[in-house]
């Protein structure tokens, strides 16, 4: 396979291994939806650096957007799976 996609950093990822990961963080979701910004340039002020261009919304916020429809959905449903993990990591 060679694929252009296979470029993409993290594109190997599970995306609802992330996301889950996200939730059970507490204050996560709200850091990276507020630190993953456009920097006015059209590039995330966190992933890029002096060497590296990442133009927003980068593959974090993609994941944090993802987390935030998760939440959303989970919390219209009552029940809270991230909640449960952590209770069973107590
Ligand atoms: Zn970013």
């Amino acid at each position: 396979m060679n694929s252009a996609h296979s470029a993409e950093p993290g594109a190997g990822l599970n995306t609802d291994a992330v996301v889950t990961f996200i939730l059970g963080e507490p204050g996560m979701l709200l850091r990276l939806l507020t630190e993953h910004v456009d920097d006015g340039r059209g590039l995330c002020k966190v992933c890029s650096t002096a060497g590296t261009r990442h133009l927003s919304p980068c593959r974090v916020r993609g994941y944090a957007t993802l987390a935030l429809q998760h939440k959303g959905r989970r919390d219209a449903a009552g029940t809270d799976p991230a909640a449960a993990v952590r209770d069973r990591s107590l």
